[in-house]
């Protein structure tokens, strides 16, 4: 999974910055537009992490409703079921196009280590 990879990688980095040698736990924040499926995403990293510092550390996955702008009218919703291709507008009903203002992104929230 290459998202369990990057993961490792960037939390590698700041182990280094922070000199620290062994990772507790770490939380990630997921936009729920990423697809993220969080079981499979625990298991990728904890498989790659096996005899490395990170063994064994908790990883917490957090995610992130989607909030978009409306392309129309620019109502500022968070749709209930999302999908890129169809997220009605509660005031307006414009149906796409809209712009994705969170629900895209991951990124490492936090970090404890020793
Ligand atoms: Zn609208």
């Amino acid at each position: 999974m290459a998202i369990a990879s990057s993961l490792i990688e960037i939390i590698k980095e700041e182990l280094a910055k922070h000199g620290a040698t062994r990772l507790v736990s770490a939380r990630v924040c997921h936009g729920k537009l990423t697809n993220i499926v969080p079981e499979a995403l625990r298991f990728a990293f904890e498989v790659q992490t096996q005899e490395t510092s990170m063994a064994g550390a908790e990883l917490e996955l957090k995610e992130i409703s989607v909030t978009v702008a409306c392309g129309g009218c620019g109502t500022q919703f968070t749709p209930e079921h999302p999908d890129l291709f169809y997220m009605p507008c509660p005031s307006c009903g414009r149906e796409f196009a809209h712009e994705v203002l969170s629900g895209k992104e991951i990124y490492l929230d936090h970090l404890e280590a020793e």
